[in-house]
């Protein structure tokens, strides 16, 4: 019998993850903002997770939000950078010279804060539509000390918490419970992707970071998804400790650069059927309807 299940461990793939929460919320424009994060750092210290939050200053606003980030040094998380201006690095009128400039007031803003690390979150996982774009950010975060926060793991929390607010607002019990199991099966099936995308490309499995944001719905959902993960057999580990793996520090070859980084990387290995990168709303449609909501 020992033997057997012994034998059952090895033929499991370890499959290993990290939590990263982008953006930050603005107490001026939100009601919620103080409850919804202190709601996921009590979830995150529960289940003794260290995680990694990217506040963009134009999200989180003045000295409110800061304090909403402060609380995530202060437990013993680390905070990157994710940009004062929140630009779209792929978009024309986006220069290098502005969008740097950008990422450094962040810097100057950010860098008081407890726990605050040289660690850069693309916003929209966009890297940059040119060549020239592309290596202007790449050398100069090199050039500065900045390692790259990447992504593996790409999901859209944000639609589903559009979802989720409605539902709220309407005080329907049935749809937030459906909600969730729609939620926690996107998940799951986003994480079973990315990690079948990296067994293809990059084998083996890595130290995986999931894409999240401050919001809603992981404030109310987000100690059920860590369980189903865990019961999935994924093992949570540090953001700390994910981003040390060399997955991250690679380059995109592409144009346009950015999304997952294995993505990236199954693009420049001429990977067939790909998903179209942009995490939309027609991917969801199906999921919708299997859990009763659309
Ligand atoms: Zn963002």
């Amino acid at each position: 019998m020992f033997f057997v299940l012994l034998c059952a461990n090895i033929t499991v793939q370890a499959k290993s993850l990290a939590l990263s929460f982008d953006d930050g919320l603005n107490p001026a424009f939100n009601v919620q903002a103080e409850q919804i994060n202190a709601q996921i750092l009590k979830h995150l210290h529960d289940q003794q997770i260290k995680s990694i939050v990217f506040p963009s200053l134009i999200k989180i606003g003045d000295y409110q939000g800061k304090q909403l980030i402060q609380a995530w040094g202060q437990s013993s998380h680390l905070i990157g950078n994710h940009s004062a201006l929140h630009q779209n690095l792929n978009k024309e009128n986006v220069s290098a010279k502005d969008y740097i400039k950008s990422i450094e007031q962040a810097d100057t803003v950010l860098k008081t804060l407890p726990n605050y690390t040289r660690i850069y979150r693309y916003p929209f996982l966009k890297e940059g539509n040119n060549a020239e774009k592309r290596d202007a950010v790449y050398q100069w975060l090199a050039q500065h000390q900045y390692r790259i926060g990447g992504v593996s793991i790409d999901a859209s929390d944000w639609f589903y918490n559009q979802k989720y607010l409605d539902y709220a607002k309407q005080q329907d019990q049935d749809k937030l419970d459906r909600l969730k199991q729609a939620y926690i099966a996107h998940l799951l099936h986003r994480a079973d992707y990315y990690d079948q995308l990296a067994q293809l490309t990059i084998n083996p499995s890595p130290q995986h970071v999931l894409l999240l944001h401050v919001n809603a719905i992981n404030a109310a959902f987000l100690k059920d998804v860590i369980t189903a993960f865990q019961q999935r057999g994924w093992t949570f580990i540090s953001a700390a400790d994910a981003l040390q793996d060399p997955l991250y520090t690679q380059h995109s070859q592409n144009i346009p650069a950015g999304e997952s980084v294995i993505w990236s990387i199954a693009k420049t290995k001429g990977l067939e059927h790909l998903r179209y990168p942009a995490e939309d709303a027609p991917y969801e449609i199906d999921n919708l309807k299997q859990h009763g909501l659309q």
